[in-house]
């Protein structure tokens, strides 16, 4: 994954220097190949980056770009995700009610089996978006508001808000949080609001 936020390319090159370490493990005296595979960072609804700005579509082809030069090796297979199409996917994860007129636009103009790379056309879809006066940007690119009302918000997941904001001050300050299925409950939501109750720690005590 590439594009998360606080991401440094010293965290970029950190896949280059794990690929290393698995080339040079004491099983690929062989000369086993690895297969490398990047996919940008899409955020998504219901999740403590629901909040954050995606990396731009050059950003990403940036960084994978820089992999793919620190990665030249014959014994490396080096794949990534069309940045176009996490763009895509991240205006659609976090869009509302207005990019129905630009999936039926894109329709329209073709867009068909986008999830195979062959079948993709970012420039297709930019013109649908185009079409309906959209910005595939307001909804890929944006951060938003702690307070902003999101397109999802009337729906209820049992995560309280306050809990996701808290695991992103979490995230970005480098703090794990430890899981409820082993550890003391670090107050998600889900029991109290959904009646739930982790089965596996009833189980176990
Ligand atoms: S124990 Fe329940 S409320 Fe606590 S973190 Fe786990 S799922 Fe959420």
């Amino acid at each position: 994954m590439i594009g998360l936020p606080t991401e440094t390319d010293e965290d970029v090159m950190g896949i280059a220097r794990l690929t290393r370490e698995v080339l040079a493990t004491r099983g690929n005296r062989g000369g086993g190949r690895v297969n490398v595979s990047v996919a940008g960072f899409v955020p998504k609804a219901h999740t403590p980056f629901q909040w954050e700005a995606q990396a731009s579509r050059e950003e990403l082809v940036r960084k994978q770009q820089l992999l793919k030069t620190a990665l030249r090796d014959r014994r490396v297979e080096y794949g990534w995700h069309d940045a176009g199409m996490s763009v895509l996917e991240a205006a659609f994860a976090r869009g509302d009610r207005r990019l129905g007129d630009v999936l039926v636009k894109a329709y329209r103009l073709g867009c068909r089996f986008d999830a195979w790379s062959e079948s993709f056309a970012w420039a297709r879809w930019h013109e649908a978006f185009a079409a309906c006066r959209q910005d595939p940007g307001f909804y890929a690119q944006r951060s938003r508001e702690a307070g902003e009302v999101f397109p999802w918000s009337h729906l209820i997941s049992g995560v309280e808000q306050a809990f996701l904001w808290q695991e992103r001050l979490r995230a970005y300050a480098g703090a794990a949080t430890a899981d409820c299925r082993w550890a003391p409950c670090p107050g998600c939501g889900i029991c109290s609001n959904l009646g739930a109750s982790v089965l596996l720690r009833e189980a176990s005590s």
